[in-house]
């Protein structure tokens, strides 16, 4: 019988599949106790996280009897997946299982981004009733959506986005023109520059590794078309916020969605209150119910593999 040590949220069921089999220590706290975690660590067999835990550093140095570490997600910013591998643990991100929850927020947010509907919201609540200023709303049907980043989630997005009729190209630093899989997809493969110059509503779905750092600056900002829409769901460091915000204040972007940040949770930031037509959510976009309960069972039954092998 091995330990399985989860730091943070798991659908329920998926630790029951655990718990016969195996000793589980589930405790979605144990995250924010350093000591506690780092003396887990040093016990178990298996290690479950979603992004908030950082395995690295002395956090890997202290797993040194774990075989697998689980994560409840896809994004591996938050672990050492090097260290991890170097010391014989095996990282096992739930690829795909919340594709479909961050593209449904994509669509989501790009029609009524489009439709400046949350350039409204406190206005109405407060008496006013700025029906006439926001008349020139934009429907999303024949618009471009620019995706940059044409993995699991890009393409997700791509196929809801066309079922509404837009026209979808995309950006992916490793595919190119040559690959099927756009043309499967009904997309056009672009570059970067053309992604960013030619889309109503461009969304990001990248990694957050040394490449994508900053991609998206006030230089980027500025070669936007005027009025389009930019979403990030994938990692904070990637857009700059201030920028972002500059540019929403200015009239040059039309909307933003953003659901990741540089620090999380996000510090009081004065400078994003009251900007018009952003929507600020707390990293939700690939949490939802159904999303919780495939990625918690996927990484239940590859844990369970990984530790059988
Ligand atoms: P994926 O690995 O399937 O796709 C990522 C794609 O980005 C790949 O096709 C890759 O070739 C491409 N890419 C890598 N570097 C690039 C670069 N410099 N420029 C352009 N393209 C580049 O991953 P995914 O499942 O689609 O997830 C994408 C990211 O979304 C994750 O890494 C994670 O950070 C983020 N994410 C966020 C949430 C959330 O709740 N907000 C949920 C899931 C994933």
């Amino acid at each position: 019988m091995a330990r399985i040590v989860i730091s943070e949220f798991m659908d329920e069921r998926a630790v029951a599949l655990l718990r016969p089999r195996h000793e589980v220590l589930y405790d979605p706290g144990l995250v924010d106790d350093a000591l506690r975690l780092q003396a887990e660590a040093a016990a178990c067999d298996a290690l479950v996280v979603r992004n908030r835990t950082q395995v690295r550093g002395d956090l890997v140095r202290a797993l040194a009897r774990c075989r697998v570490v689980g994560r409840l997600g896809v994004g591996l910013d938050n672990i050492d997946v090097a260290a991890c591998e170097a010391q014989g643990m095996q990282v096992i991100p739930a690829t795909g299982a919340n594709a479909l929850s961050v593209a449904e927020y994509v669509v989501a947010s790009a029609m009524l981004l489009l439709r400046g509907a949350f350039a409204s919201s406190s206005d109405v609540a407060q008496g006013r009733w700025p029906r006439n200023a926001l008349s020139q709303g934009r429907e999303t049907a024949g618009k471009t959506l620019g995706i940059i980043g044409f993995g699991s989630i890009g393409q997700t997005t791509a196929r809801l986005a066309r079922g509404l009729g837009m026209d979808v190209i995309a950006y992916d630093a490793l595919l190119g023109a040559g690959d099927a899989v756009f043309g499967q997809a009904g997309v056009r493969c672009a570059t970067l520059d053309e992604v960013i110059g030619q889309s109503d509503v461009v969304t990001l779905h990248v990694p957050l590794v040394e490449a994508t750092r900053g991609l998206f600056g006030a230089a980027r900002i500025a070669s936007m078309k005027r009025g389009a829409v930019l979403i990030n769901t994938s990692r904070g460091h990637i857009v700059d916020l201030a920028a972002l915000a500059a540019a929403l204040r200015s009239g040059q972007l039309g909307g933003g969605a953003i659901d990741v940040f540089d620090a999380e949770p996000l510090p009081p930031s004065p400078g994003l209150e009251d900007c018009p037509n952003l929507v600020l959510t707390p990293h939700i976009s690939g949490v939802s119910a159904e999303s919780n309960e495939r990625v918690s069972f996927m990484i239940a039954e590859r844990v369970l593999q990984a530790l059988a092998a």
